[in-house]
């Protein structure tokens, strides 16, 4: 053994939630070691970045990441769901597709100019209460075992992570497995997803490397499958990559990998003896449905590491950080489920006997938990003079909001319309406003009470009502007579 060395947070895997879990606990100055078992740069699927990654790393100023990995815009996706056939142009170019063994790199290579200790190809071999709030890890690098205490500890191992803490990632939906390979030559080949009736198929061009072609299977279909690739063909063959793919060449094997929803058991998602928290798709992995994990690894990485600055600093923080951490979590699994869900249901009406579908429409819990929208719709909206009143069910309560440095306890408006409780709208804060409003005001009358300027007064009343928080006393129509429809804008 060699000498051993203090750090305040030793991070287990450097994904994009690992490095940028590391780098944020470095920038709020902590002292930090990240440990990543492979070799760089190693190939990933997940190429496709929703439009919340590019804010998400300006936050972080690490814009450049997105240059150093080829990140091309996405301008269009044909989508053909069910019955539903459409395109979708996003004129802005927000989501873009990168090669993710050079936007992991770069991600990496962030954190160490921000001072990140990284070990790598290294193992986490054993980690062992210190007595003393902290951890002792015994950590494998270069065929050398070095011993070192940390303050905390982090998992970012993603899904298939493994080491020194047995995996117990539990199934969040349906066992699915999604079949790859890159091809070349491939026609037509813009971003696609397609339901068929035994899963779905999703292409996406990446830069330098070609056409990936990806099916996603229920566990069943695989074991099935005299080989994964006669699986994998087969599903293609049933959609229109069939003609897109004719005269292509595939030029990799076709690989296989889990791709059900997963989180952590609740029982290791934080620990009680030394503050250990697992992040990314170590706490959470996504359906591929949704092609958000990346920009959620990245978030929930940003916010953990307030989670840990603060779980670090004092026991009272601690408590705070960990309870927002679990109801965090919680919601985002919830919140994910029921949004998956309802892209499954809608082929699943279609196909009302294709148990891959039906399977995963979700239950009459999940429907309940998702609640329609009773908005007023954006044409709708009551005249300013029209009295108004708060919908009930509306609450204000202290909660732990995620802060620039710490976890602290917030007012925040609850309501059975909201999915999370809201501390801020525009920068503004909400329980105040919410408190403020008496039933039967007008919106003239509100917005003239809150200490804001009128425009943005204006801005946070069409919230209130677009979530279905205030209602109008007299119906919509007599509310806004053509002849003097004064739309507040
Ligand atoms: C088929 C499929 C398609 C997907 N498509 C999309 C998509 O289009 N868009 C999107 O945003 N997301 C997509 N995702 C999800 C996305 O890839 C993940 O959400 C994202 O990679 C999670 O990042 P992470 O840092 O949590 O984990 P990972 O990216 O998995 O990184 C974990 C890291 O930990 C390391 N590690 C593991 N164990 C150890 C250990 N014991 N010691 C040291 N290091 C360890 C690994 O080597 C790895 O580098 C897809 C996922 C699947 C399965």
């Amino acid at each position: 053994m060699t000498l051993a060395r203090r750090v305040d947070v030793c991070v287990v895997g450097a994904g994009p939630a690992g490095s940028v879990l590391a780098t944020q606990l470095a920038r709020l100055g902590r002292n930090v070691l990240l440990v990543e078992r492979a070799r760089f740069p190693r190939d990933r699927v997940g190429e496709s970045l929703t439009p919340g990654v590019a804010p998400a790393l300006r936050a972080i100023d690490a814009s450049w990441v997105l240059d150093a990995a080829g990140a091309a815009a996405v301008r269009t996706v044909h989508r053909s769901w069910g019955a539903s056939v459409t395109t979708r142009v996003d004129t802005r170019g927000d989501a873009r597709v990168v090669d993710r063994a050079l936007f992991d790199a770069a991600l990496l290579e962030h954190a160490r100019a921000h001072g990140v200790v990284v070990r790598q190809p290294a193992c986490l071999l054993s980690s062992r209460s210190a007595g003393d709030g902290g951890v002792d890890l015994v950590i494998e690098h270069a065929g050398v075992q070095h011993s070192i205490h940390a303050r905390a500890l982090a998992f970012a191992t993603g899904r298939s992570g493994s080491g020194a803490r047995p995996r117990r990632l539990v199934d969040n939906g349906a066992r699915t497995f999604a079949l790859y390979a890159y091809w070349h030559g491939a026609v037509d080949a813009m971003p696609a997803i397609e339901s068929v009736r035994n899963g779905w198929c999703w292409g996406v061009p990446i830069p330098e490397r070609g056409y990936n072609a990806l099916t996603f299977v229920d566990a069943r279909e695989l074991r099935l499958a005299a080989s994964p690739e006669e699986c994998y063909h087969e599903q293609l063959n049933h959609s229109s990559f069939k003609a897109r793919l004719q005269a292509a060449t595939r030029v990799s094997r076709v690989q296989v990998v889990e791709a059900t929803p997963q989180r952590a058991a609740a029982d290791t998602r934080t620990m009680a003896s030394y503050p250990c928290i697992r992040v990314g798709d170590a706490a959470l992995a996504l359906d591929p449905l949704s092609s958000s994990g990346v920009q959620k690894a990245i978030q929930h990485a940003m916010s953990s590491a307030v989670v840990l600055h603060t779980m670090l600093e004092s026991e009272a923080g601690a408590v705070l950080a960990r309870r927002y951490f679990d109801e965090q979590l919680d919601r985002m699994a919830l919140r994910h489920i029921v949004a998956v869900a309802s892209q499954y249901a809608a082929v699943a009406a279609d196909w009302p006997d294709a148990p891959f579908w039906t399977d995963r429409a979700g239950t009459q819990e999940t429907q309940r938990a998702n609640p329609v929208l009773t908005a007023a719709p954006a044409d709708s909206l009551p005249h300013p003079d029209a009295p108004l009143r708060r919908v009930a069910g509306g609450r204000v309560e202290q909660v732990p909001c995620v802060g620039q440095e710490w976890v602290q306890l917030i007012d925040a408006l609850l309501h059975p319309e909201l999915d999370d409780p809201v501390a801020f709208v525009n920068g503004h804060a909400v329980a105040p406003l919410w408190s403020s409003i008496r039933d039967g005001a007008s919106a003239n009358d509100i917005v003239a009470r809150w200490p804001l300027p009128q425009r943005e007064g204006r801005d946070l009343l069409r919230w209130f009502l677009q979530r279905g928080l205030l209602q109008s006393l007299v119906p919509f129509a007599r509310a806004l007579p053509d002849t003097q429809r004064r739309v507040m804008a």
